[in-house]
């Protein structure tokens, strides 16, 4: 086992072997524009791009023809937001989305906010879930577009995302899912789930960083939208700029091999992401599990510690790479605002941990992650006179700390 452990497969993956080996010949001698129509090399390299077409399109039960490429979900996610949110703007200007969103939706969300649009931001429950009830209690005459991530980053809690499509479908209103943290994960169909618009991003499931999609129905209902980005009419005029060829065929690649393995991943990944919890919790009280444990990402756990300190934890176990919050924030000292969303105190929030298994995490690793926590939980909480107290039954929340002055 090779130290430091990597336990952050939500932020990113390592592309997979197999995904590499399909990508090279398009950085050598497949090298050719997917734009260009006169010669074998621009014919290769589009080939190339419409089998990877057909590949993403088939994990998530989609048609090629409604796959256009990106740079990642972030882009697919204004080019969603944006796109829609203009097109639409004389039928209305009311979008729905949820507290707990990726920043890269809910910063598109108020830069909208400031061009006349309207957007209710709705509180997720305790486990940071979204029941359909709550999002059809926010829609209006005037709502035109339904945000709502299909799993989450940072507790892996995963939305009934076919019922509140169902709704909006039924509402006539459009339905927009990041599915970044979901594709690859567990099972999505476009078509069973009513999605309207879907993004996904390469790195999350093991092809490479800057290259994603997003998905855009073209019937019941065609979807319409402006485009973002200019140029020269690439992607049917949705995204303009040349194709990142060697990109998309390790995309493409990527999405076949998860699709392949799909089943068994989620069992694998299940069984280490609950052994590590169940060895955890044997050992240490006060250890509180962030998210839903019926609905939630077979990879991802986000545990809190009671009584000890975010840094020091982190710093205890600085061998195991974790996210405390999500992995594009955490260079902020502010707590999570999806933790926040859910109700979790500060002090919870800031001793959270994401620990994040993937496909090439092993038993062994587990077994050392759970060592190194239990060890420095142990240790900093020998320090904590709050500890104490709690494990003799004093109620925090009771004491007077003025007491004795
Ligand atoms: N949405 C979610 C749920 C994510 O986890 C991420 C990645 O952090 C993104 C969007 C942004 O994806 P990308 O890195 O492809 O821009």
């Amino acid at each position: 086992m090779k130290l430091p452990i990597y336990m952050d497969y939500q932020a990113t993956t390592p592309v997979d072997p197999r995904v590499l080996e399909a990508m090279l010949p398009y950085f050598r001698t497949e090298f050719g524009n997917a734009a260009s129509r006169n010669h074998s090399f621009g014919w290769s390299a589009e080939e190339a791009v419409e089998q990877a077409r057909g590949q993403i399109a088939s994990l998530i039960g989609a048609s090629p023809k409604e796959i256009v490429f990106t740079s990642g979900s972030t882009e697919a996610i204004n080019l969603a937001i944006k796109g829609v949110a203009e097109m639409y703007a004389s039928k209305g200007k009311h979008i729905v989305t949820s507290q707990a969103e990726h920043k890269a939706v809910l910063d598109t969300c108020k830069h909208l906010e400031k061009t006349g649009h309207e957007v209710t931001y709705l509180q997720p429950d305790k486990t940071g879930r979204l029941p359909v009830e709550a999002v059809e209690g926010a829609l209006r005459e005037d709502t035109v577009l339904v945000a709502l991530m299909w799993a989450n980053n940072e507790v892996g809690t995963i939305h009934p995302i076919r019922e509140i499509g169902a709704l909006c479908h039924e509402r006539g209103v459009l339905f927009f899912t990041d599915g970044t943290q979901a594709a690859g994960k567990i099972p999505v169909d476009v078509e069973a789930d009513h999605v309207d618009l879907l993004c996904l991003s390469a790195h999350k499931l093991y092809g490479p960083k800057g290259v994603g999609c997003l998905y855009v129905r073209r019937r019941n209902p065609r979807v319409r939208l402006v485009s973002q980005i200019d140029g020269g009419g690439h992607e049917r005029g949705m995204r303009s700029g040349t194709l990142n060829v060697p990109g998309i065929v390790g995309m493409g690649a990527a999405c076949a091999i998860a699709e392949a393995e799909l089943e068994e991943s989620m069992t694998k990944l299940a069984a280490l992401r609950d052994d590590l919890e169940a060895r955890i919790t044997a050992s240490l009280d006060f250890v509180h599990l962030n998210g839903n444990r019926e609905h939630r990402l077979p990879g991802n756990l986000n545990l809190s510690f009671s009584y000890v300190e975010g840094e020091s934890l982190l710093m205890g176990i600085h061998d195991i790479a974790v996210s405390s919050g999500s992995a594009c924030t955490s260079a902020s000292l502010e707590p999570s605002h999806v933790l926040r969303s859910m109700g979790v105190g500060d002090d919870l929030a800031h001793s959270s941990i994401r620990f994040g298994i993937g496909r090439f995490t092993t038993k062994e690793e587990v077994d050392y992650a759970a060592g190194r926590v239990i060890e420095t939980v142990r240790r900093l909480r020998e320090m904590s006179p709050l500890y104490e107290m709690a494990q003799e039954g004093v109620d925090l929340a009771t004491v007077n700390w003025q007491a004795g002055h």
